[in-house]
């Protein structure tokens, strides 16, 4: 295979807010993108899993064309024919799976809906719990990633993503991750809810010990807090399961969902659980003007019904397994450090002292684009796969033999 030389973007007119690898993507299809040189690679990135159901997903992209020939936006002054469908769907798809009768508001970005989440509990406390207005808390934890917004940053543990954006929203307390007693001893009478990642993306898809969701649970049922799990990146498919809270039983009372809700076509994120809940969320406390909008809701009911099929999740089981299978023998081969996974989605830590391997996980991702093949990094050492989870066995075997090439 020819390594494929790529010049870098240097482009002054945009902010620098983000380091892209030096790649220029036209077109998508399925598991694959091509540049504009015409350089084909499989995508294991997945848009951060926003494209669980691949590029250009036939059934999305039909449902967004037969959309744009209709109504594209009404915004919520007036309501349009596929909000009720929509909210419908995606409560059956989703609410059996979160506690208490289901409620749904829908949003556009994952850090509008985390927002939108963290003013539903804190309403919640202070209209039905007595938390007098600016004394209500929420625990988080170290290592989380919620979003990008003032809020959300204000609780951030990386520098990066915090530092010099202050005065910060107080009201928050960090804890380790996966440490349910830690959780249970920063609740007291001002806390409202409990805000966590079921798994954490961004840190490299960090996987809790099991009795950790668990106990979370049970902690906050114990104090009447809310446990509002953000399954932006996890959910919808990513860990063979529709949530991942589902895979240690249990279920948050607010569930925030994002990403490939809109089928890597349009943004579309949603705050699914308990109608007591987000019924506090009265005319005039909150909105959005593209919340729900036609087209977006048009795309999600064609997610929510892939979704419904089970077969997204069945084949994120399957494939992943044969992904840990295959990553599992680069770990004892010595070519990686260390591999975590769940589903079809899995971090990799680089094994920086290996001579001739990559040293840092940005290296290895531009040695995999030299070979075809679509990956980041996260904070530095650790790589993230997330590939579609559409992606045939053929597809997955030629990307870890191009991973394995990148490695050696
Ligand atoms: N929550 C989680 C768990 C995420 O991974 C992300 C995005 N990486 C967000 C929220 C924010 O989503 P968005 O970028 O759509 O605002």
């Amino acid at each position: 295979m020819t390594a494929v030389q790529h010049e870098p973007v240097t482009a002054t007119v945009l902010a620098p807010n983000y380091h892209p690898l030096p790649v220029t993507i036209t077109e998508g299809l399925g598991s694959w993108v091509t540049d504009t040189h015409g350089h084909r690679y499989l995508d294991l990135l997945s848009a951060y899993s926003a494209l669980n159901f691949g590029h250009r997903h036939p059934a999305l992209v039909a449902a967004a064309h037969a959309q744009l020939d209709r109504l594209t936006l009404t915004s919520r002054a007036f309501d349009h024919d596929l909000l009720l469908p929509f909210a419908s769907r995606l409560a059956e798809l989703v609410g059996p799976l979160v506690a208490g009768e289901p409620m749904v508001l829908p949003m556009n970005t994952g850090a509008e809906a985390v927002e939108t989440a963290i003013k539903a509990a804190r309403k919640w406390g202070y209209d039905v719990k007595g938390v007098p207005d600016g004394r209500a808390t929420i625990v988080v934890a170290d290592g989380n990633f919620h979003g990008r917004t003032t809020t959300i940053v204000s609780f951030s543990s990386d520098p990066d993503a915090r530092t010099g954006f202050g005065p910060y929203t107080p009201g928050f307390r960090r804890v380790p991750y996966g440490d349910a007693a830690a959780v249970e001893a920063a609740i007291d009478e001002t806390t409202v809810a409990v805000l966590l990642e079921p798994v954490q993306g961004e840190q490299g898809v960090v996987i809790p010990p099991d009795d950790f969701l668990p106990a979370v649970r049970a902690a906050c049922t114990r104090a009447d807090v809310l446990l509002v799990a953000d399954e932006v990146q996890s959910g919808l498919g990513r860990t063979g399961t529709t949530l991942a809270c589902e895979l240690w039983g249990v279920r948050p009372d607010l569930v925030t969902l994002g990403k490939a809700l809109g089928g890597g076509i349009v943004p579309v994120s949603a705050v699914v659980g308990r109608a007591d809940v987000l019924g506090v969320l009265t005319a005039g406390t909150h909105g959005s003007t593209f919340g729900g909008n036609p087209l977006a809701c048009a795309v999600g009911l064609a997610v929510v019904d892939l979704l419904d099929t089970g077969e997204p999740q069945a084949r994120a089981r399957a494939l992943g397994a044969h992904l840990g299978a295959r990553l599992d023998g680069l770990v004892a081969a010595g070519m990686l450090r260390t591999v975590r996974r769940v589903g079809l989605w899995a971090g990799l830590d680089v094994e920086p002292t290996r001579s001739g391997g990559p040293r840092t996980g940005r290296e290895l991702c531009e040695r995999m684009l030299a070979r075809g093949v679509l990956a980041k990094d996260t904070h530095g050492r650790t790589l993230r796969l997330a590939p579609p989870l559409t992606m045939t066995d053929e597809e997955l075997d030629l990307a870890v033999d191009r991973l394995t090439d990148a490695l050696a």
